[in-house]
């Protein structure tokens, strides 16, 4: 990724002043913010031909041609952008389903434009430094019990399917699968899984976990090779 790539930011928000205060705070930070006020437009833009792609995606749940949620699926059917979402909620119901569809962070408004760059910025530091770490690993693919991880790939399957996880439900299943029957606390897979995890929400490991779990079912209905340890963390059951 260069520079210019790393800064070109696509902000999807209907409420110009909101917008407004996004553009001046991303530029003071010398990204290059595009706005867009409706979720169509949001699509056709990430849909452009461009040598630059977006590097990130501020996006609002609440847009007048439908969810941001629904807008995050279909750029999920074909890239893995990270997505902020904002919201004037903070309904529980919405952060899960923000995670789940893919999202990487969430923001409740009001929120300070200083809190949105802080976030942008974490996400963009730990995007080509988790991946460089995992290349530099590149040790092929190593079988753990009834799971196989390929690093190279940043990629697991399960009981020989493979698994379509985002990048924090990657990362924290490689950090369980890889100590089978260690216990893992909540901080320790925060550490694992986010490389600035003062800047995420607290809760947002069993949220994670949830959708992990959701994901093994749907391959083995009967098993649940993740064991929740109460009050100490979440373990992977030994082989
Ligand atoms: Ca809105």
């Amino acid at each position: 990724m260069t520079m210019d790539e790393a800064r070109r930011i696509l902000i999807v928000e209907d409420e110009p002043a909101i917008a407004d205060t996004l553009i001046y705070a991303l530029k003071t930070e010398g990204f290059a913010p595009e706005w867009c006020a409706t979720g169509r437009a949001a699509l056709a833009a990430l849909a452009a031909r461009t040598d630059r792609p977006f590097a990130l995606v501020v996006l609002d749940v609440g847009l007048p041609d439908g969810s941001g949620f629904e807008v995050c699926k279909t750029i999920r059917k074909a890239s893995t952008v990270p997505v902020i979402f904002l919201t004037a909620r903070n309904a529980e119901l919405d952060r899960v389903l923000g995670l789940e569809i893919g999202g990487d962070d969430y923001l409740v408004k009001p929120f300070s434009p200083r809190e949105l760059t802080a976030r942008v910025k974490a996400i963009l530091r730990r995007v080509p430094a988790a991946e460089a770490a995992v290349a530099a690993a590149l040790g092929g693919v190593v079988t753990k019990g009834e799971f196989q991880l390929d690093e190279a790939r940043c990629a697991i399957a399960y009981r020989g399917v493979a698994l379509e996880l985002t990048r924090y439900e990657y990362r924290l299943l490689k950090a369980l699968a890889a100590q089978p029957g260690r216990v893992f606390s909540r901080d320790q897979l925060m550490t694992a899984g986010w490389e600035d995890p003062g800047a995420s929400l607290d809760r947002t490991v069993d949220a994670h976990i949830k959708m992990l779990r959701a994901k093994l079912r749907a391959v083995a209905p009967d098993a649940d090779p993740i064991q929740t340890h109460r009050g100490l963390g979440y373990s992977l059951r030994e082989p």
